[in-house]
């Protein structure tokens, strides 16, 4: 078995456009935009994936979105995130996946942020599938989050670890 382990922060979609927060720069709270522009950074050992908010007046934010483990049999996966982070989104291609030999996938959740579905969030981040396939799947406990059966309108809380099975 050749599981892909990640560790991921989830923001409800409605939520991620605008973030009100301190801009250090303007020295008060100001709302912040997604500039839909995302970065990679490494420490050796993690690969961390950055959104860049803007407030008005161009000061950036960084929000940290994923956490990637550098494994070096990972190193593959990890350059195809990059290669697809044009897209503004942090997802997967399972046909990749199938490829490069991976037959389950581990998701651990650090934080979530806002109400998140498990079909919805899983069929925005594993390309390939669709919304209808991924809830078959969870149906036929391909899909499980903490080890249990589970239901595709589940909502995602820090700490569970889904599940999925690539066959
Ligand atoms: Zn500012």
């Amino acid at each position: 078995m050749n599981v892909l382990d990640l560790s991921w922060n989830l923001v409800e979609q409605s939520m991620e456009k605008v973030i009100t927060r301190y801009c250090k720069n303007c020295g008060k709270t100001v709302e912040f935009k997604d500039s839909l522009i995302r970065r990679h950074n490494s420490n050796g050992k993690n690969i961390y994936r950055y959104a860049i908010f803007k407030c008005p007046k161009d000061h950036t934010w960084n929000q940290k979105l994923s956490i990637y483990k550098a494994y070096t049999e990972h190193a593959k996966v990890r350059e195809e995130l990059i290669a697809i982070e044009n897209d503004n989104k942090y997802s997967l291609q399972i046909e990749s996946l199938r490829e490069q030999g991976y037959t389950q996938i581990r998701i651990k959740i650090n934080q979530a942020y806002g109400a998140v579905r498990l079909d919805k969030m899983l069929a925005e981040s594993l390309k390939g599938w669709s919304r209808t396939e991924i809830v078959k799947k969870i149906k036929n406990n391909e899909i499980q989050v903490n080890d249990k059966v589970c239901k595709p309108s589940q909502k995602l809380i820090k700490s569970d670890n889904i599940t999925v099975i690539i066959t």
